[in-house]
């Protein structure tokens, strides 16, 4: 009994007080790459074609899908996502998968403008976006947009239907954390379970070192501790 109290202690000690419960950003900026990792889970659960960088693809689609499934909290979500981008400030090379995070950051911020120019006109002020960077975002984004409604319009879940696809896992020396943010997972289950998988998808909460991903076996889109650690250190301002 002692023993089993004391790994618990230790447990608690080891998770830094800032983390029981998320910044708001950093609680934004886990959604966009939730749904980040759910793109990649919809391309191929069910099989999409890849025409193009997946890593572009899905990046396209979390911006798309917080925009569709969380129209209230989209801007500060992108925006969150976006400084986080710019903190990392990679420029990977000319094969990689990833594009620069400028670039990434750019990008959320000229697609979400460009899906309501009138409304995000702020948003555009805020990122010093000129009139020609406006006028292509006004353009391109409704493509973006309308290709994803017609793509996601045979996949979303009947809103009557009992959701029974999506789960939560979190690792044991994550559990004090997950219980102080329930409110965040349980957004992140909300806007997971709009789609009608055909398989059960598990959001995890893991202690790794890494960032995040979707494994395909087992259907997991998980997210590791050092990437939460490394955005609270990024965001937390
Ligand atoms: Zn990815």
């Amino acid at each position: 009994m002692l023993r089993m109290l004391k790994a618990l202690l230790l447990t608690i000690s080891a998770i830094p007080a800032t983390a029981q419960q998320l910044p708001e950003p950093v609680g934004h900026a886990l959604l966009h790459v939730i749904a980040h990792e759910a793109g990649h889970a919809v391309l191929r659960e069910f099989d999409l074609p890849v025409l193009g960088p997946e890593e572009d693809i899905a990046e396209d689609f979390a911006t798309v899908f917080v925009y569709l499934t969380l129209p209230d909290q989209a801007e500060a979500i992108v925006e969150a996502r976006a400084a986080q981008h710019r903190a990392d400030g990679a420029t990977p090379g000319p094969f990689s998968a990833y594009r620069a995070d400028a670039q990434l950051a750019g990008r959320m911020i000229c697609l979400l403008y460009g899906f309501d120019p009138d409304r995000f006109n702020a948003l555009a002020d805020r990122h010093d976006m000129d009139s020609d960077a406006r006028d292509t975002c006004a353009d391109l984004a409704p493509e973006v947009l309308r290709s994803w409604r017609r793509t996601l319009a045979p996949l979303w879940i009947d809103p009557e239907a009992r959701v029974t696809e999506v789960g939560f896992r979190v690792d044991p020396a994550l559990q004090v954390q997950a219980e102080g943010n329930r409110e965040l997972i349980n957004t992140a289950l909300g806007v997971l379970a709009r789609i009608d998988w055909h398989s059960r998808v598990t959001l995890n909460f893991a202690q790794c070192d890494g960032t995040a991903g979707w494994r395909r076996n087992g259907r997991v889109i998980y997210v590791c501790s050092s990437y939460i650690d490394r955005m609270i250190g990024q965001l937390d301002r």
